[in-house]
């Protein structure tokens, strides 16, 4: 993967230097030193730009979505390959927008998706089959919201499809959903997708109409408080993905 490989070049070339300089920095003479800790400082300064870049690039990256049918039934199979054609269309522009409206990045690079004729839901992500085209597409940006959240939260926090955990999973997510949606889509689409939700169940429609009452920069702000309560930290690149590390 480019992205991977570029990191890991980094990486490499950084710590080559940092250990190098280092090493002869700690010898010399004072002025010799000094001029070496400047150099450390430059390197130090390059390789978190560097980062910042790469972050920006890996925000970019695509997130792969394999799409299987539940069953051989014909309107299952070719829900499946709609889901499909959808992704391989709008994908990288979906995995950007949340980036750009959320400061989260996914923390996968590829996930299942069930085809089949049932209630969607995130956690195995799962997709039903017999909506119209753009409610595939609404529906199947909601339930990575949901992924994108539960990516950055503790581990210990449990799954967010809990019952219990619901209306608090949609007041999250709805901050940022129909700011997504509309960017991407436009107003309208945002419109009908919040009154296809509504009339789904009551709770959808109280925590959409209570979201709808911020406006934009209201949400946004709302969702950055939410986001800290709830332990979820920024995407960033200083995971440890290698070891070996100086
Ligand atoms: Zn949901």
């Amino acid at each position: 993967m480019a992205w991977r490989a570029r990191r890991a070049g980094v990486e490499e070339l950084s710590a080559v230097s940092f250990c190098a300089t280092l090493r002869v920095a700690r010898s010399g003479s004072e002025p010799l030193k000094m001029y070496r800790a400047r150099r450390l400082l430059d390197l130090l300064v390059w390789y978190q730009s560097e980062l910042v870049e790469l972050g920006k690039e890996r925000s970019h990256e695509m997130l792969e979505i394999r799409f299987r049918p539940d069953s051989d039934e014909p309107p299952i199979v070719s829900a499946a390959a709609e889901y499909r054609r959808l992704w391989e269309a709008e994908g990288e522009k979906i995995v950007r927008q949340f980036a750009t409206t959320t400061g989260l990045t996914f923390d996968v690079h590829a996930m299942d998706a069930r085809v089949f004729e049932g209630t969607s839901q995130s956690d195995p992500l799962s997709l039903r089959a017999s909506y119209d085209k753009e409610t595939k597409l609404g529906t199947l940006i909601h339930e990575l919201a949901h992924h994108l959240v539960q990516g950055h939260t503790a581990r210990s926090a449990g799954s967010l499809d809990r019952p219990d955990r619901q209306r608090e999973n949609h007041e999250l997510i709805d901050l940022f959903l129909f700011d997504v949606w509309a960017d991407l889509y436009g107003q309208t689409f945002a419109r009908r997708q919040v009154d296809v939700e509504s009339r789904r169940r009551p709770m959808y429609r109280e925590v959409w109409a209570a979201t709808l009452t911020l406006d934009r920069v209201g949400r946004a702000a709302r969702l950055q408080v939410l986001l800290r309560t709830r332990g979820v930290e920024p995407s960033r690149e200083h995971r440890r993905e290698r070891t070996g590390s100086p």
